[in-house]
């Protein structure tokens, strides 16, 4: 008989290679306990190190006092809420989405499982490439699917298309791109969106399949030197876009987010119907009812672009005169530089031992490389200045 509690598909799931590092980091490396020891300067995750502000607590209190008896109930997307989400996708990206395309998710995580799930059939194959969002594999092969990995060009940070191209088979039913991209900062260009739109359609066309696009757009609204973001769903029809309020309101743990079809797709009838029964199946992946009647007035709290593109800044200066080679980053809160004597294990440890802590390139499948992330405040960036010099010396 077999007695294991676990089925073969959570096995796999937990055996997902980025998956599987950062749980090990994260709950068995002893970081919970070291990130609150006094004097660690933590860069690990893209968590708040600042208070919430009055104008965010305000909003979710404000959600909180019921204003009928129906407050509490079920809620599949509150008008208002997705209204606004709506109106401000289409601002920011310039398309005219409709309110009824407008999916509100538990974050970016259920955003991209739900439109993983609407578009594909178990042992379908998702493209995606390297260094990945942590959760990517572990996210298609609970959907039953098989990640299929290409690198980026690892000098430009650019999506290589001819990988891509190489990668697709007839089985291609997915691929996701995730600009701005965590962790190396870059925001593809229109240019390369629309060679990558050309490919997936000429690879649907040949292989009588179509192939959609999942945008993981987490990071859109947090773009540097007044940059104006592209969406690939702009250049390619089949696309969806997932988005977290997570990043831009730095409330990771307060979960909204959404998916959103664009007007371009076919048969969005269908795929709203298909959405909305893989959320309700999937464990009910709507946001909270309060985060939902907050949502409104959430999405009216600027992103404060200045204070990350000063603290960007400060990081890039400081580390380049200490002889770190680093790309300058077009979006979101990471950093990606190289790791200084080229192993970044043995450099994350270096920096450990400094007070510094931050991920290696290795947890993306990317070795050579280690990722700082700026949600740290102003103050632990000046703080670590120093002893980001210190590791430099003791691997030199
Ligand atoms: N995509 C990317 C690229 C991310 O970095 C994250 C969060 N780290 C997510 C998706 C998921 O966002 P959330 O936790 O807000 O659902």
């Amino acid at each position: 008989m077999d007695g294991r509690p676990t089925s073969d598909r959570v096995e796999a799931v937990a055996a997902a290679t980025p998956f599987r590092l950062l749980y090990e980091f994260y709950r068995r490396s002893g970081y919970e306990r070291r990130r609150h020891e006094p004097g660690v300067l933590d860069f690990t995750f893209g968590d708040p190190h600042d208070l919430a502000s009055d104008e965010y607590v305000e909003a979710l209190r404000e959600a909180a006092v019921p204003r009928h008896e129906l407050w509490y109930a079920y809620n599949f997307g509150d008008r208002a809420a997705t209204e606004a989400a709506t109106e401000s996708l289409r601002e920011h990206l310039g398309i005219p989405f409709e309110v009824e395309d407008v999916h509100l998710t538990t974050g970016g995580f259920a955003a991209i499982s739900a439109a993983l799930k609407v578009v594909a059939d178990p042992g379908d194959e998702v493209v995606y490439s390297l260094p990945p969002w942590f959760l990517y594999e572990g996210l298609v092969l609970e959907a039953g699917l098989v990640p299929v990995k290409v690198s980026i060009d690892r000098d430009t940070f650019d999506l290589d298309l001819d990988a891509i191209a190489a990668a697709i088979t007839p089985r291609t039913r997915v691929v996701i791109v995730n600009s701005p991209n965590n962790p190396t900062g870059r925001v593809y260009p229109p240019s390369t969106l629309a060679h990558l739109a050309d490919l997936l359609e000429d690879a649907s066309q040949r292989h009588g399949r179509r192939i959609f696009l999942v945008s993981d757009e987490a990071y859109n609204r947090i773009v540097f030197d007044g940059t104006r973001f592209r969406s690939p769903v702009e250049f390619y029809p089949w696309s969806f876009v997932a988005y977290s309020y997570g990043k831009t309101l730095l409330s990771p743990g307060e979960r909204a987010g959404y998916l959103a079809v664009p007007p371009s797709m076919p048969d969005r009838e269908a795929v709203r119907a298909a959405i909305e029964a893989i959320q309700i199946t999937g464990g009910w992946l709507f946001p909270n009812v309060t985060m939902q009647y907050a949502l409104p007035r959430l999405e009216r709290i600027a992103f404060d672009i200045e204070l990350f593109q000063r603290k960007r800044d400060t990081m890039l200066a400081a580390l380049r005169e200490i002889g770190y080679h680093v790309k300058t980053p077009e979006g979101t809160f990471y950093l990606f530089p190289e790791a200084p004597g080229g192993d970044d294990a043995e450099f994350a440890r270096a920096l450990d031992r400094e007070g510094v802590l931050v991920l290696p390139g290795g947890m993306f499948e990317t070795p050579g490389f280690f990722r700082i992330c700026l949600t740290a405040t102003m103050d632990t960036i000046e703080q670590s200045l120093p002893r980001f010099a210190a590791a430099f010396a003791s691997v030199g």
